[in-house]
This record gives structure tokens, sequence and C-alpha cells, in this order.
């Protein structure tokens, strides 16, 4: 029986990524893209403004929903960006000046404190009112400069552990096996299975 999920997001390539993964362990999995009004995301961390959007889809829908929050945090700033990561340079979205700007930020700061992480947190929200969230964290730190041309926002000033290189140098692959989303995703399926109508004869 398929498990028919909402996830709060109106971008569709968000969908496909979720679809492409969970459905990978999850093969009766049906993400649907969410079409109705988006909450305002007051929340004070990505666990918060996750559960906003999950709690408003469900509420819309009728459907258990997902809904994600991510950024990139960096200690020497006291873990800021934050949850203002898709907007620190003032302009939501903005990807190269958000990078220019937090570049600047940390000109003078040498190279063992540049320590970062991104964090993903992913939210579950029932109609019934249930809800779960669950996070990853992939750590590292932010580069002296770019570097790479895959990936989005942070990517070329983000050098994970282990690696030597920046997120934007690896293959969408290698980068989509160990992220933050990855590592919520790794923790989200045994949550989704827990839902999973038992089949028919067990
Ligand atoms: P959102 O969770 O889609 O709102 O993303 C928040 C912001 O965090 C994005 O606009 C990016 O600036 C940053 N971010 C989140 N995940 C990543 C990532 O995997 N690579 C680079 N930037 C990221």
């Amino acid at each position: 029986m398929t498990l028919k999920l909402v996830l709060a997001t109106h971008n569709q390539h968000k969908v496909e990524e979720f679809q492409r993964i969970l459905g990978a362990s999850m093969p009766n999995l049906e993400i649907v893209a969410y079409d109705g009004p988006q909450p305002v995301e007051n929340g004070i961390s990505f666990a918060e403004n996750a559960l906003i959007k999950a709690r408003a889809a469900a509420a819309h829908t009728g459907l258990v929903a997902l809904a994600d929050d991510s950024g990139i945090c960096v200690d020497v700033l006291g873990g800021a960006p934050g949850i203002f990561s898709a907007r620190w340079a003032g302009t939501h979205g903005d990807g190269g000046a958000n990078l220019r700007l937090l570049l600047d930020q940390l000109s003078d700061i040498a190279e063992e404190h540049r320590g970062a992480h991104f964090t993903a947190a992913i939210a579950l929200a029932d109609p019934s009112g249930s809800e779960a969230v669950v996070e990853g964290i992939w750590p590292g730190r932010v580069a002296l400069e770019p570097r790479g041309e895959h990936g989005f926002g942070y990517d070329p000033i983000f050098l994970p552990d282990g690696h030597g290189v920046s997120a934007a140098e690896l293959t969408p692959a290698a980068k989509d096996a160990e992220s933050h989303r990855a590592r919520a995703f790794e923790r989200l399926i045994p949550v989704l299975r827990s839902l999973e109508p038992a089949a028919d004869g067990d």
C-alpha cells in the first residue's frame, strides 16, 4: 500500500530530491508537492521552522506532511547565519551575495578558527497532531575563497571534514551520500517506516 506524504515546499526540485532519496529505501512512498498558503516562518531554530511549515501543510491538505529547513552555522559567529542563511545578505535566495558577505565577515579569521557546519531539520506533522523532527549535521569549516562548480548556496566555501575539497567540488552523488540532508534522511526513514500501513496478511 502506498504511503502518501505532502512535502511543504513549492520547489519541485526538492520534491524530486525527497522522492529519489526516500523512495530508494521505501519504494511505496509517494511524495506530492504542496500548493497551499505558506506560513510565516517565525521560529527561532531550524526545527521550529520546519515544524511550522509541516503543520501548515498537514492542516491544509489533511495528509501527513514533511518540511525541511537548513542552513550554515559558523562557530566564530555564534552559529550565524543559521536560520538566516537564505537571506544573510538581505535578499532571500541570493546565494552569491550571501556567500560573499560571509567570506568578508571572516576575512581576518585564521583557518583554525573557521569551524562551521550545515544543519538540516526535517519535520513530520500528522493532521491528527502527532509530530516528529530529525536533524542532520555536516561538520567542516569555511574556506578562504570559493571553489567548485557543483551544488548551491554556500557549497563553494564549505570544506566538509575529511575531504580537502569544497562541497561544490564533490560530485552531487558524493554530497548526497554524506550531507546534512543525507544524515537527516537516515534518521527520518525509521520514523516513516513506523507510519507504513501493515501489508495484508502480516
Ligand atoms: P532552505 O532550507 O531551503 O530555506 O535553505 C536555507 C539556506 O541554507 C539556503 O538558501 C542555502 O543558503 C543554505 N543551505 C542549506 N543547505 C545547503 C547546502 O546543502 N549547500 C549550500 N547551502 C545550503
